[in-house]
């Protein structure tokens, strides 16, 4: 058996609470949610799609860090010591694991509303990753049929196009949960992303770099890594918000 512990709010209050459960092996914590839901209490609201690690619908914080619930295993998380962060956001690492503790401590993104439990409102994220832009404006008057794109700048690109918007990198950011308006580690992915696409034109890279030339922007980070350590597709914000910087500089 293990306890789940699940920080719950419903507009009015704030609770948490503990919930026994039977451990089957390979368990996702996303199933042991479902488990709650569908044998001890069906008000329990969590957000879910694709149960596979594709769409981010599942980001949560899970013994505080941020992590996608259908791709962490019970097993590998309920001995874990959870540290108490120290600045207000999640721990990067555990501190170590106590054998036989069999708790799951489950809580909502940081740096996002909450709606409902474990359902924070994405809106203010989505906001933030449009604000850049992040499309490709193409010269209609041109006749130019089509691009070809370099492969290892196809490959430089990958690791950014390879996001899907989960914000487990916005819930580990410290500058975030500071600045409202820091654009965030996803954003400026993106941004990097978008910047060396050479199907971008160059008057809009211009633009984008003045945008992003500000504290809520590429200063705001306090390079830290969280992101890139909690990042379920191994996409690196940080390096590409190096990268920016350096670009500005130039
Ligand atoms: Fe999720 Fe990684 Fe994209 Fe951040 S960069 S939104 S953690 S996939």
């Amino acid at each position: 058996m293990v306890e789940l512990i699940i920080k719950r709010q419903d507009g009015e209050r704030l609770w948490s609470e503990k919930f026994t459960i039977e451990e089957k092996p390979g368990m996702t914590v996303l199933e042991a949610l479902f488990y709650v839901q569908e044998r001890i209490d069906g008000s329990l609201c969590f957000r879910y799609s694709c149960r596979g690690a594709v769409c981010g619908s599942c980001a949560m914080l899970i013994n505080k860090i941020p992590r996608l619930a259908c791709r962490t295993q019970i097993s590998d998380v309920k001995d874990e010591v959870v540290d108490e962060p120290k600045d207000g956001v999640a721990s990067v690492k555990p501190p170590g694991r106590a054998e036989g503790k069999n708790e799951v401590l489950i809580e909502p993104l940081p740096n996002l509303n909450v709606i409902r439990d474990l359902i924070v409102d994405m809106d203010d994220f989505y906001k933030l990753v449009d604000s850049i832009k992040p499309w490709i404006n193409t010269d209609m008057n041109s006749n130019q049929k089509e691009t070809s794109i370099d492969p290892s700048v196809q490959l430089q690109m990958e690791r950014y196009t390879n996001c899907i918007l989960c914000a487990t990198c916005h819930g580990s950011c410290p500058a975030a949960s500071r600045n409202k308006k820091y654009l965030g580690p996803a954003s400026l992915a993106k941004a990097w992303r978008f910047y060396i696409d050479p199907r971008s034109r160059e008057e809009d890279k211009d633009e984008l770099l003045k945008l992003l030339d500000s504290d809520s922007g590429v200063w705001g980070c306090d390079v830290v890594y969280k992101c890139v350590s909690v990042c379920p597709k191994k996409v690196t914000p940080t390096t590409a918000i190096l990268e920016l910087r350096e670009k500005i500089e130039r």
